[in-house]
């Protein structure tokens, strides 16, 4: 396991963008180490995190940067959107107000990106069905809009966190190969 004496063939950069507490850094280690913390402390300080995978017999190493506490409105300095090739754009479908302000991360996001990025639209705790607050048609409709990919997951349960992860990859794999 990791990546010892392993030829990387690609590096991809994506990061992880959304309001604080939507579940970002729960995502992440989810998918780099099938680990969910039920009381993790805000994040600190962690830059990113890596995966190394497998995609049409290259090696591709998935460098995923997670936001260490700079989620307010324009706080995220360009540095960390610098060579992304994908995003991963979170809301939490029981905070409407994560939901509304997926607008201005796209737009942040779209003003610093490079013009081909991934962008997938997640909507995350999904677990927490009965407190929905975002219907799956209204952010259908916005990714449709938008040109996105959308999936609606659970880092909690693990539910289509790697889907989401793997969908991103593969996607700019094939732009990229
Ligand atoms: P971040 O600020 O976006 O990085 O959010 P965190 O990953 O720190 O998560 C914020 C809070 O939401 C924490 O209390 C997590 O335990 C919780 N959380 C994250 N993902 C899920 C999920 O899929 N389901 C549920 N029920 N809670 C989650
Ligand atoms: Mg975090």
């Amino acid at each position: 396991y990791g990546d010892f004496n392993q030829k990387i063939d690609y590096v991809f950069k994506v990061v992880l963008i959304g309001d604080s507490a939507v579940g970002k850094s729960q995502l992440l280690a989810r998918f780099a180490r099938n680990e969910f913390n039920l009381d993790a402390k805000a994040t600190i300080g962690v830059e990113f995190q890596t995966k190394t995978l497998v995609i049409d017999h290259k090696t591709v190493k998935a460098q995923i940067w997670d936001t260490a506490g700079q989620e307010r409105y324009r706080a995220v300095t360009s540095a960390y959107y610098r060579g992304a090739v994908g995003a991963m754009l979170v809301y939490d479908m029981t905070k409407r107000q994560s939901f509304d302000h997926m607008v201005r991360w796209l737009e942040e996001l779209r003003g610093h990106a490079d013009k081909n990025i991934v962008i997938m639209l997640i909507g995350n705790k999904s677990d927490l069905g009965s407190l929905r607050a975002v219907p799956t048609e209204d952010a259908q409709e916005f990714a449709e809009r938008e040109n996105l990919c959308f999936m609606e997951t659970s880092a909690l349960e693990a539910t289509n966190v790697e889907t989401a992860f793997l969908t991103v990859l593969n996607d700019i794999y094939r732009i990229i190969s």
